[in-house]
């Protein structure tokens, strides 16, 4: 078999950083950065690649497992329809559930408002040895709150380095923290929520409030791009994913998250007992 992964132009981990992509209103949505290969090719790799992620995957568990203290945070955003709940059924559904701890951040509870916005993130941080999945994330206080004035501009500007002094904290304890936004066009997120209507078993995903966002998209566009600008560190890089094709942006998360456990560079937790021996013992039990 052809090897698929050669239909990597270059490197997702490098065409998809936001240093690298173009400023969020010039997007082209229906591009496929650094992939020449078809859907079908995509669709090919994902499942093969599906497979590494799960191998790496297990040994961060056992890692964790074995006392170590390392995690991966992937924080997801974008709007509506842009395939988050896709990215975690999909992409985090192709490793072992026992090692994710996914969270999803909602407009704030009566109790969270009473908090620092950090309060509900700190609490759903990934364990040792875990793949923590935030849909939303801590981002939403310098996106929604901007776009709709949710408190003052000095109030949420002051959160970018605040957001940059958490998360090199997280990495310091041993997480490397990827941050991927999804952004899909106006177009194809339209259709997406026609679909919702026209079905009914997809109306429980409908939200009328998502139509009302779509007057926003200036405003969202804006507070996307400060977010990039003030928040792609090198200790907690964003990646610009278009989304327009499901199978592409999948595939490059997919490619990113490998790149991640990579990099941890971990090894099996060797045996704390003399394997030998219990091969024998085994044998004569
Ligand atoms: P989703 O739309 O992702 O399926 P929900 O229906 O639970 O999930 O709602 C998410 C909504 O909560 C989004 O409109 C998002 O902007 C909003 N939200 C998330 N965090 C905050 C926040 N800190 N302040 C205000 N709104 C928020």
């Amino acid at each position: 078999m052809a090897d698929k992964s050669t239909q990597w132009t270059s490197s997702p981990v490098d065409a998809l950083r936001a240093a690298a992509s173009p400023r969020v209103e010039d997007i082209d949505f229906t591009v496929t950065p650094g992939f020449s290969g078809s859907k079908s090719d995509g669709t090919a790799l994902l499942a093969e690649r599906g497979e590494v992620l799960a191998a790496l995957q297990e040994k961060l568990y056992a890692h964790g497992r074995t006392g170590g203290n390392r995690s991966v945070l992937l924080v997801l955003q974008g709007m509506d329809t842009a395939g988050k709940g896709g990215m975690v059924k999909h992409v985090i559904g192709m490793v072992d559930p026992q090692g994710v701890d996914l969270a999803s951040f909602g407009v704030p509870t009566q109790e969270e408002k009473q908090h620092h916005y950090l309060w509900r993130i700190r609490k759903a941080l990934p364990r040792a040895g875990r793949i923590g999945v935030f849909d939303r994330s801590h981002y939403e206080d310098v996106l929604v709150v901007a776009v709709h004035d949710l408190v003052p501009r000095q109030v949420w500007e002051k959160r970018f380095d605040e957001i940059n002094a958490f998360e090199r904290e997280l990495v310091d304890e041993g997480t490397v923290v990827v941050k991927v936004a999804l952004f899909v066009s106006p177009e194809q997120q339209k259709k997406r929520l026609q679909e919702r209507l026209d079905r009914p078993d997809k109306h429980w995903k409908y939200n009328p409030g998502d139509v009302t966002e779509r007057g926003f998209l200036p405003q969202y566009r804006a507070a996307y791009q400060r977010v990039l600008d003030r928040t792609d560190v090198d200790h907690a890089p964003w990646f610009v994913v278009p989304a327009d094709r499901k199978w592409y942006s999948r595939l490059a998360v997919t490619e990113i998250l490998i790149d991640a456990l990579e990099k941890l560079d971990l090894q099996w937790p060797t045996a704390d007992f003399d394997v030998e021996h219990e091969k024998k013992r085994l044998a004569e039990s």
